[in-house]
């Protein structure tokens, strides 16, 4: 069934009796072509490519709970391609294209709007960094704007702009950037997805890799064993997990973090800010909610849950940058498990052992990755090649000293 402003008109004539279900439920089949292991956005958006661009329907997705049970419906919602470096540029950038396109590509409202993001800086090194990294985006065609202090007064007035510590002098503004409702994207690639043919299956984990004479053969799950022809794994923060069911260590580390959300407030935020000196960012949802977060808890954990020290460090730079912040009622917080890896840069490869596919390492800014990352790895899965965008986030940079360290933090994957 199509979705369209007739067919809503038309159902509420009839009572809104005849929607059928967004997916089927299907029961796995004996074996697919591909199987994908995670039902995150990056496993559903892959076999949405894979069917729809590269023609694989045999395909299943395997996720252990419910679709947007992971962090495809735990983040906060931040899309932007406003990145430095070569190996990141154009992949970002494909990215944003393809959000500009998607809700009419899979036919779903994900509330795609692109409000802008903009990243204040406080000091004349950071005003520097910022410009070379906004004319590294302009020389790759990706629009970036470098504002002074009046420019962002003129549009946030109620920032700490006077703060002793840590006084605004503008911002590097991405008007392109902006929010995406989360679970919708998840909801909007399963359904595309399964109307190709894809078996998308809840409720169904893998405890097991079969191999035999080196070759992945399927999967050993709590519905049985799935054959697979080739075995995609998209396991996000579980992702070391899911290695080692062949013995393979990841250069990741798994971390939580937490997103925030206030009482609902009248518009007063546009777009997306964040804070150049501390860990805070924010935005506001169409509900009024103020949704922001801020850094990685500090230690290694597989919870789905944070700490307090970290609520106290968000809300304390927070109301560093919005002082009236103090005034405002946080109404919940959450977490979600974050595969760091070692430069802070993402994995779209295949992995040593024949048939199996490795998509991970997506720190705390997969989401906005989400098309590009699930467009690359079809790619890479269908024709056994990386997509010229994706070919630098391979599994042996590390080997060979090619890091992506955007953030020139080193193999630190909790400052990445
Ligand atoms: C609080 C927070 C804020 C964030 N904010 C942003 C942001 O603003 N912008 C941005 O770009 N990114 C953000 N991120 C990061 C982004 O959400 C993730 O990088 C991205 O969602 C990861 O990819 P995914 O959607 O496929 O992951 P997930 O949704 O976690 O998918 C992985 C799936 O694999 C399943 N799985 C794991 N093990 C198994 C198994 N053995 N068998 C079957 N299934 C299994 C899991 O249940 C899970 O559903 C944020 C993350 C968090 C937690």
């Amino acid at each position: 069934m199509r979705y369209s402003a007739l067919s809503v008109f038309l159902n509420g004539l009839r009572g809104n009796t005849r929607w059928t279900p967004a997916w089927r439920d299907p029961a796995p089949q004996p074996r697919y072509d591909v199987v994908i292991v995670g039902g995150g956005g990056h496993g559903l958006a892959t076999a949405y490519y894979l069917a729809k661009t590269f023609g694989i329907r045999n395909v299943a997705v395997l996720e252990k709970g419910w679709l947007g049970s992971g962090n495809i419906g735990r983040n906060t919602t931040i899309i932007r391609s406003n990145y430095l470096l070569p190996g990141n540029n154009p992949f970002y950038e494909l990215s944003m294209k393809l959000w500009e396109g998607l809700e009419q590509d899979f036919n779903y409202n994900a509330m795609v709007s692109q409000r802008g993001v903009l990243n204040l800086f406080h000091s004349d090194a950071q005003r520097d960094a910022y410009t070379r990294r906004g004319n590294a985006m302009r020389l790759h065609g990706v629009d970036a704007e470098l504002l002074d202090a009046d420019a962002v007064r003129a549009k946030l007035p109620f920032l700490g702009f006077d703060n002793a510590r840590f006084p605004i002098k503008g911002g590097l503004h991405q008007p392109r950037g902006g929010t995406v409702r989360h679970d919708a994207v998840a909801w909007g690639y399963a359904r595309g997805a399964d109307t190709l043919g894809v078996d998308v299956i809840q409720n169904c984990e893998v405890t097991g890799i079969r191999r035999e004479n080196g070759r992945v053969t399927g999967v050993e799950t709590s519905k049985g064993f799935i054959g697979a022809g080739k075995l995609a794994l998209a396991t996000a923060g579980h992702s070391s997990r899911t290695a080692a069911m062949v013995d393979m260590v990841l250069p990741l580390e798994s971390h939580v973090l937490q997103a925030f959300v206030s009482e609902g407030l009248k518009p007063f935020i546009d777009g997306v800010v964040t804070f150049g000196a501390g860990h805070f960012y924010v935005s506001q949802s169409d509900k009024g909610g103020l949704v922001f977060g801020g850094d990685i808890d500090g230690y290694n954990s597989y919870a789905q849950r944070g700490n307090l020290a970290t609520v106290e460090h968000v809300a304390e730079a927070g109301v560093a940058m919005i002082p009236a912040l103090s005034r405002v009622r946080m109404l919940r917080s959450w977490g979600g498990v974050m595969d760091m890896s070692m430069d802070g840069s993402p994995i779209i490869d295949r992995t040593p052992i024949d048939n199996l596919y490795l998509n991970a390492g997506w720190c705390y800014g997969g989401f906005k990755a989400t098309p590009a990352s699930g467009f690359c790895f079809a790619h890479l899965i269908a024709k056994g090649e990386p997509h010229e965008t994706a070919r630098a986030f391979r599994l042996d940079r590390f080997r060979r000293g090619y890091a992506i360290d955007e953030k020139g933090q080193g193999a630190q994957p909790n400052l990445h």
